[in-house]
Parts: C-alpha cells; sequence; structure tokens
C-alpha cells in the first residue's frame, strides 16, 4: 500500500456517481451498464495484472444544482497545479437503458485503483455480462483531457501526490509534525473509544503504527460516513497540512458523535437494565411463591385495591394524591419496609366516606317524640330541647345550631338521649370517647412519618360508621386533659366549629376531610372541666339524677323489659315486683344515674335466666313423652279397646309432672332470691345513724364525677404536742379548710366552752387526727368547712351530731358560711341515703330551684349565714353554748 505506484499517463475513467473513493480506501462494485463492462473487460479483465484505472466522481445533474458551487479546484492550494481542460466536464449520457438524457459533472480529479478481485458473471435469461469488482483507491490525480474510447472513456491525468522526496522535506515542516501528532492522537482516542465497543479494531491499531500519516487521514476519512461535499474536498486536499486539519476535524467529530450516542444509551440502558432487573426479581418469587403455594398475588390485590379507590368518589384533588400514593406503593416490595403503611394508608382513603352519606329522610316531629318517650322516662325538659332541635332541623337542614351537650352523673341517659337522636334523624350513630384523652393526637391523628401513626379517633370513627353525616356523640369531653403533648381542646374546637371543619385536617390522612355534615352530641359529668372556648360552641342540657320514685318508673318501664329481651326471658318466666326494685334503689345502689340498678337488674335475669334454661331443657323431655303417652291412647281408643289403667313408675313420672307444671309458673324475685343473688344488702339508712353515734363525727356533702355523695369526717384527739394530722387523701384546699376550722375552733374555745377550766390551749398535749374515710378517693375542695368544725366542736364538746343532718358550706376564719357548687346532686345524694334535714348556706337558695320538688317536699333545708348557726342545727340538743357566744 505505502509502495508508490506507477501511473499510466492516460487511465480509463469509471464514473462513481455522487460518490468518492478516497487512497487507500476499498470498495466493491457491480457493473452492469455497458459502458462499465466494457471498461472494466478491457482496462482490467483482459490485462489481467497490474491494470489501474481512474475513480472519477460525477454527480448528476440534481446534485449539481446543490453542488454548483464546487468549481474545479475548490480547496485548492497554493501546490495546486491549474487545470488546463475544462472545469467540471459536463457531457451528456444514456440512462441505463431508460430514454432519458442526463447531464453528467464530471470532477476534475480522481483517484487510481486497482482491483483487487474480480468476478465476472452472466445474467440469465439476457445473457447481458456482468462485473463484480472489488477495488482499492491508490492514489490521487487530476484530470487534463477527457475522450471517448468506446462505450466509456479514457483521461489524460497527471499525478497529484508527492514523490517519495517530495514527502520526505515536507514532513521536516513542524507544522506538519504538529498536524500529524495532533491528528495521531486524535485518531488513537477514536480507535481505544471503539475498542471498548468491538474488539476488531486491532488491526487498525497496527495501521495508527505502520502506515504514514498523510495515508491514514484518507483511510480514516473513507471509513466515516460523511456527504459527498465533504468526501470532495478530502479528495481536493493535495496539500498534507489541509489534508491533515480536515482529517483531524472530521475525526474529532466523529469522536463527539460518538461520545454523545454513547451518552444516551448509557442513559437508555440504565434505566432498562433496572426495570429488567425489577422484572427478573419479580419473575423470579412469582416463582418461589408458586412453590410455596402461596398465590396471593400482590399485583391482584393492588389491582383491588385501586378499584375500591375508584369507587371511594374521592375529591379530584384527593384522587390526584391517592394515585401518587398508589404508584409510589406499586413501585415497593411487600417486604420494603414502608409498603404496609403506605397500604394501611391508602386502604383507609379507599374506606373513608367521601360521598357516601344515610339517606336523608324529612324528619317527622312526632315519630321522633314518640320514640323519646318511649326510650326515656321523665326528663320531659329534656326532651322538649331535643325536639326544638329537631325542628330547627327540619326546617333550615343547613343551620350550624349549637352542639348539644348533656351534663350530667352516670347513668342518666345522656348517651341513649343521642342515639335516639341519631335515630330519629335516620342516621347512624357513632360513639367516641374522649375520657382520658391528653394527646391531640388523639384527635387529630399523628403523622404518618411515626413509627405506628394512626388516625385520629373521629377519622376513625367515620371510617368505622362508613357514612359521612353520622351522629357522632363526643362522650366525656370534660375529661380531655392537656400536657406536653398538646390540647386536644384546642383540636375539638376546629372538629365543632362549623367554618372550619369544612376541611378537617387529620394529621395522618394529610388531606382535607368535610366533617360539616356530621352531627355532633357530647356528654360530661361536669360543665366546670370543659374549656371556655369549647364550651361557648354548645349549648349544655343538664340531666339531674333520678329520685328513688323516678328510678322505680324507669325499671319498671325500660330497664326491666330490656334486660328480660337480653336475656332471652319474658315478663311471663320471670317477674320482679316493685317492693323488690324499690329494694335494689335502696340498699344495692346508691347512685344519680340507673347504671348499677340494670347491672343488678341484669344480675337477678342471668340467675333466672339459668333456672328457666334448666327447666326448659326438662319440659322438652316431658313432651316427648307426651305425644308418645297420647298416641297410644289414640290407637287403643281406635281400636275401641277399653282404656285400662297404665302402671307407670312414680320415679319417673313425678318428676316430669312438676317440670311440666314448673315450666307454666312464673319466677317471681323474693327477698330470699334477692340476697342469693345480689349478696348481702350494701347500704341502708341507718348507717349514718351509727356512724355518728360518737363525738366527733359529722356528715357532709360533697360531689364527685359521679354526682354528689355523703361524706363522713372523724375526729379524734389523742396525748400529743398539739398537731393536726389529716389523713384520706387530701388535696390542698382541703388541707387549708382543716387548718381554718381549727383555727376558729381554738379561737372560739372559751365562748363555746370547749376547754376544761384552767386550760390554756386546746390542744395543750393533745393531738388532734381528722380522718375522711373512704381514703382510696382524692377528695379537694372548700366545702367540706362547716362539716370539719363541726366535728371539731362535737368532739371538744363531746357532743353527738344529728344522724339525720349533713351539711356543706366554705367556712371564712371569721366563722361565715360562703356558697359552694353542686347542690342539686348534694341534695339528691342526701336524700338517697335517708338524710331528712340538709344545712345550706343561705347564698346558695337559688340553686334550690333545680332541685326536684319531690325531693324538697320530703326533706327540711337550713339556710345558714354563720357558722354557729350550722352549729345549732348540726349538734344534737342545738347549740347550749349559743346564747353565751358573742359570735
Ligand atoms: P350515661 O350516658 O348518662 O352515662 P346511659 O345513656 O348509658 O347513661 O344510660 C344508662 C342506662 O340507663 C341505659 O340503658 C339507658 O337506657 C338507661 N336510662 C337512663 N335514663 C333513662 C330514662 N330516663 N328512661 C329510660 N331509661 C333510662
Amino acid at each position: 500500500m505505502a509502495e508508490p505506484v506507477d501511473l499510466p499517463s492516460r487511465l480509463g475513467i469509471l464514473p462513481f456517481r455522487n460518490k468518492v473513493l478516497l487512497p487507500g480506501a476499498i470498495i466493491r462494485i457491480r457493473c452492469t451498464s455497458p459502458s462499465s463492462v466494457m471498461l472494466v473487460e478491457q482496462e482490467l479483465w483482459q490485462k489481467e495484472e497490474k491494470g489501474l484505472i481512474g475513480v472519477l466522481p460525477v454527480r448528476d445533474t440534481e446534485a449539481a444544482a446543490v453542488g454548483s458551487m464546487l468549481s474545479p479546484g475548490v480547496g485548492n492550494d497554493s501546490g495546486e497545479r491549474s487545470l488546463k481542460g475544462p472545469a467540471d466536464v459536463l457531457d451528456s449520457q444514456k440512462q441505463d437503458g431508460k430514454n432519458q438524457q442526463k447531464l453528467i459533472h464530471w470532477h476534475n480529479r480522481g483517484v487510481a485503483a486497482r482491483a483487487l478481485h474480480l468476478s465476472r458473471g452472466v445474467e440469465k435469461p439476457s445473457g447481458r455480462v456482468t462485473y463484480i469488482v472489488v477495488l482499492e483507491g491508490l492514489c490521487r490525480f487530476s484530470v487534463q483531457e477527457l475522450s471517448a474510447r468506446g462505450t466509456y472513456r479514457m483521461a489524460r491525468v497527471s499525478r497529484l501526490d508527492m514523490t517519495k522526496a517530495e514527502l520526505e522535506q515536507a514532513e521536516q515542516d513542524p507544522d506538519l509534525l504538529l498536524l500529524s501528532r495532533q491528528f495521531k492522537a486524535s485518531a488513537m482516542e477514536l480507535i481505544s473509544i471503539l475498542e471498548q465497543k468491538q474488539k476488531t479494531v486491532g488491526r487498525t491499531k497496527v495501521l495508527l503504527e505502520s502506515v504514514p500519516v498523510h495515508r491514514l487521514a484518507d483511510i480514516f476519512v473513507a471509513s466515516f460516513e460523511i456527504s459527498f461535499e465533504e468526501q470532495l474536498s478530502m479528495l481536493d486536499s493535495v496539500d498534507l497540512k489541509v489534508r491533515l486539519s480536515k482529517a483531524t476535524e472530521l475525526v474529532d467529530r466523529h469522536l463527539q458523535s460518538i461520545r454523545v450516542a454513547e451518552k444516551i444509551t448509557q442513559k437508555v440502558e440504565g434505566q432498562l437494565s433496572k426495570s429488567q432487573k425489577e422484572f427478573l426479581l419479580r419473575q423470579q418469587m412469582r416463582a418461589i411463591k408458586e412453590e410455596l403455594g402461596d398465590n396471593d398475588d400482590d399485583e391482584d390485590d393492588i389491582a383491588s385495591l385501586e378499584r375500591k379507590m375508584q369507587s371511594a368518589g374521592m375529591p379530584p384533588n384527593i384522587w390526584k394524591h391517592a394515585q401518587r400514593e398508589l404508584r409510589r406503593l406499586r413501585k415497593m416490595q411487600p417486604q420494603q419496609p414502608g409498603y404496609s403503611s403506605s397500604r394501611v394508608y391508602l386502604e383507609l382513603l379507599a374506606d373513608l366516606p367521601w360521598q357516601k352519606g344515610s339517606e336523608e329522610r324529612e324528619i317527622d316531629l312526632r315519630t321522633a317524640k314518640e320514640r323519646l318517650d318511649c326510650d326515656h322516662y321523665g326528663l320531659v325538659k329534656v326532651k322538649q330541647r331535643i325536639i326544638e332541635y329537631l325542628a330547627v332541623w327540619k326546617l333550615k337542614p343547613d343551620a350550624r345550631g349549637p352542639v348539644l351537650c348533656f351534663v350530667g352523673p352516670p347513668g342518666v341517659g345522656k348517651t341513649s338521649l343521642a342515639s335516639s337522636i341519631a335515630a330519629a334523624l335516620n342516621r347512624k350513630f357513632v360513639r367516641i370517647s374522649l375520657g382520658g384523652v391528653k394527646d391531640e393526637a388523639d384527635i387529630r391523628g399523628h403523622r404518618r412519618t411515626y413509627v405506628g401513626s394512626m388516625p385520629g379517633r373521629l377519622i376513625d370513627g367515620l371510617k368505622r360508621v362508613a357514612v359521612n353525616n353520622p351522629v357522632i356523640l363526643l362522650d366525656e369531653i370534660d375529661k380531655t386533659g392537656s400536657d406536653v403533648r398538646g390540647d386536644p381542646a384546642s383540636a375539638l374546637l376546629e372538629v365543632l366549629d362549623p367554618e372550619q371543619n369544612k376541611t378537617f385536617n387529620d394529621h395522618y390522612l394529610n388531606v382535607p376531610f368535610d366533617l360539616s355534615k356530621v352531627i355532633f352530641v357530647a356528654t360530661a359529668n361536669r360543665v366546670q372541666p370543659v374549656p371556655p372556648a369549647l364550651l361557648d360552641r354548645m349549648e349544655v342540657i343538664e340531666l339531674p339524677g333520678y329520685t328513688p320514685e323516678e328510678k322505680l318508673k324507669i325499671a319498671m318501664k325500660h330497664l326491666i323489659p330490656r334486660v328480660l329481651d337480653q336475656h332471652g326471658l319474658s315478663s311471663e318466666s320471670l317477674q320482679i315486683p316493685e317492693v323488690i326494685v324499690k329494694i335494689i334503689i335502696q340498699r344495692y345502689t346508691r347512685e344519680a344515674g340507673v347504671r348499677n340498678l340494670e347491672r343488678k337488674l341484669a344480675a337477678l335475669a342471668r340467675a333466672a335466666a339459668v333456672k328457666v334454661a334448666e327447666q326448659d331443657c326438662m319440659v322438652q323431655l316431658s313432651k316427648d313423652v307426651h305425644p308418645m303417652t297420647s298416641s297410644l291412647l289414640d290407637e287403643r281408643l281406635a281400636g275401641g279397646a277399653e282404656v285400662e289403667m297404665e302402671v307407670i313408675p312414680l320415679g319417673v313420672n313425678g318428676q316430669e309432672i312438676s317440670n311440666t307444671f314448673s315450666s307454666t309458673s312464673v319466677l317471681v324475685v323474693d327477698e330470699a332470691m334477692l340476697e342469693k343473688v345480689l349478696g348481702p344488702p350494701r347500704f341502708d339508712d341507718r348507717e349514718a345513724a351509727e356512724r355518728v353515734a360518737t363525738p366527733g363525727v359529722s356528715v357532709g356533702l360533697v360531689w364527685t364525677s359521679f354526682g354528689g355523695e355523703v361524706q363522713f369526717v372523724e375526729a379524734t384527739a389523742m396525748a400529743g404536742k398539739g398537731d393536726l394530722h389529716l389523713t384520706g387523701q387530701l388535696g390542698d384546699v382541703i388541707k387549708e379548710s382543716a387548718q381554718i376550722a381549727l383555727t376558729w375552733v381554738r379561737a372560739r374555745a372559751a365562748d363555746l366552752k370547749l376547754s376544761a377550766a384552767g386550760e390554756i390551749s386546746l390542744l395543750e398535749n393533745r393531738d388532734i387526727h381528722i380522718h375522711f374515710p373512704a381514703g382510696a378517693v382524692p377528695k379537694d375542695g372548700p366545702s367540706a368547712g362547716v362539716t370539719l368544725v363541726t366535728s371539731l366542736v362535737s368532739l371538744f364538746g363531746q357532743r353527738k351530731v344529728r344522724a339525720d343532718t349533713a351539711m356543706t358550706g366554705e367556712m371564712t376564719l371569721r366563722g361565715l358560711v360562703l356558697p359552694v357548687g353542686g347542690i342539686k346532686d348534694k341534695v339528691l345524694a342526701a336524700h338517697r341515703c335517708g338524710i331528712k334535714r340538709v344545712i345550706l348556706p343561705e347564698r346558695n337558695l337559688k340553686d334550690l330551684a333545680e332541685v326536684p320538688s319531690a325531693i324538697l317536699a320530703g326533706m327540711e333545708i337550713l339556710l345558714v349565714k354563720r357558722i354557729d348557726d350550722v352549729l345549732e342545727q348540726a349538734l344534737e340538743g342545738g347549740c347550749p353554748w349559743r346564747q353565751h357566744s358573742k359570735l
């Protein structure tokens, strides 16, 4: 390849249409036209070896139009020999067989080529001869003159490439050296890139070392896919420097395009391989599952979840959010952390009643009233208020009235009233217990970033009930507290605010949920602990405790039928007479409501159920016997035979008869059964009398969350140093009350004639111990003031306190009695305990209006202003020192 070529002065010319053969390049062509066949035959085939032809680029007329600017010698340099002949030679040629004239532009430079391989063929059936020629470009030449020989052209040519001597001289040029180094560097880089892709570039590497650089330039460029114009300009670059810089530019361009292409493929490949990997792993997992017989398909699972989500009727923005989350889930593996939490979250989104609500029926006030009356005895005012509430709802369903809040001791019917409201409105009912809720997250949920996060109780309740317009009962709203974990009351404020609850934001859900269709009802035992802001949103409806008479009616009309029904009994199988119910109310329960009463009745029903069930079993046995005997009888009668006396063993028959008899008889609860089932009575009216039998004990009235209660206060003295001991889980306020009481008694000791003659101090050589029994129950508040004084005076004066008198009231150091709270509950409690006289601060008179008149009728209420009035009323025989007192 490197050896110089002997270029003849004339060459047969092969036109190379719109292509260029560069020196060093190898092409394979098929010659079919008569002219080219003739050329190959005469110039190559017949000359056997050393035959050379000139390959001259030509362009068609169409191409010429574009490349018309290509003038002869374009890209020529100073070393160019000027062309004597025509510039691009125009020629007209008949296209193969077609009657179409085509203008042909012959380029004025070409490349001499030799045949590396020749093969001759004959086309059938035409018998036309064709050649396939493999040509190798050898050196550039310029055309001096074109002439025709037969059908093909001959050209007079002159050599363009340098001679060896010229070359050697030119190679000394430092510019050329630099250019060739640059070219080699680029070429090397290209080769190394190609090497990474295909392992066959080893041959090219060898070329790089063995072939002179100017020839290399041609060889490299020939292998690129470049335009005809660029190929021509390469052919025209006879000057070595021009050729090298052009080749370097082309190699660099090629390098760049390879790099870009590589980047793109890498990117695509990266993505592909990731998804392919996933696919492969999934396939493997499926195979493993199949092998294990574990065929629950996660894909199907997710598809069904998606279907569920679609039918949940989410608003568009939430649907978008849910879809995003679903896409995330799809990309995860079930074993991946976060998969199950994401799934549970989506399940919640799908389960929530975004659109679904109970059908809203026109409210029929009369039926609602009937229902309330039927479910609840008494509570006339409360029922009236509920009917008013429903009436407003009926006239203006979107009216956002205040939230009803039932306040009262346990078991007075708060929950059951709320559920009656739900029934009257034809809505579902859900109870959310707020007792002991201290964490705001209980209402609003935890953010999903927390481990084990959950939605708040409201969202959870709505999920359970599966409609968006239920009646939600916020039970024990007074029992919420606040601590470092936030304030649940402020979250509740948002829930109950009609302006804000349209977009209630649960932290777990993280998308707003509309609570505006929900009807909220609240319950509380006391009003005081409810934060004022929350109370402001609610209308408090107080339910006082029941009187024993009311309890009796409730038990007879409502509780007993319900309890019997719950235990599969009827009034034909069990009867609980009124007297027995009265005994249960008085001796077995002491409560404001009827919950314990209901429990006791249920205990009786359970015991009766056992008996009735046992009987049933035997009755069935006896029934089996009867048909047999009667059929026996029938048979005999039918047979016209005389009825004989049947002798049946007594043991069996006697029992049967008694069982049959008892199955028809009603089980009536008597006192004996009562004691057997409920145990001995827990309370009796003599309790107070027994406890105040010794001086130093007084009867107080206190308020707890279970309503009012009777509280005994015991005081005793012993040898000591004048200390005061207090026991019974007392709070600071009650301890201070005890201190005040003692101070007052000591200050008035002389007036009250409490100290023995000669005694300087009441406490000389003695300690006082005051105890509040039921030591396990925490107690606090100022209302025990008067009771404490009474018990101390009773102790020091050795006078007994009246057993039928209970008292309440705060006391000042000067002996004034101040009003206290919870009067209604306290009076009711006193009544429950059989106390006939109640001492109250005078300023509490107004509170008596709340006490049912039936209760007041049976009691003596003593209103007092000063503590000595209390002592006058409380101590047996009055206060004998009073007339001497200067108080
Ligand atoms: P609360 O919510 O006030 O603690 P509940 O509503 O749970 O009390 O009532 C306890 C039981 O007493 C229920 O079975 C209820 O039906 C019954 N009850 C309470 N008050 C009445 C009443 N006035 N009439 C009929 N049953 C009542």
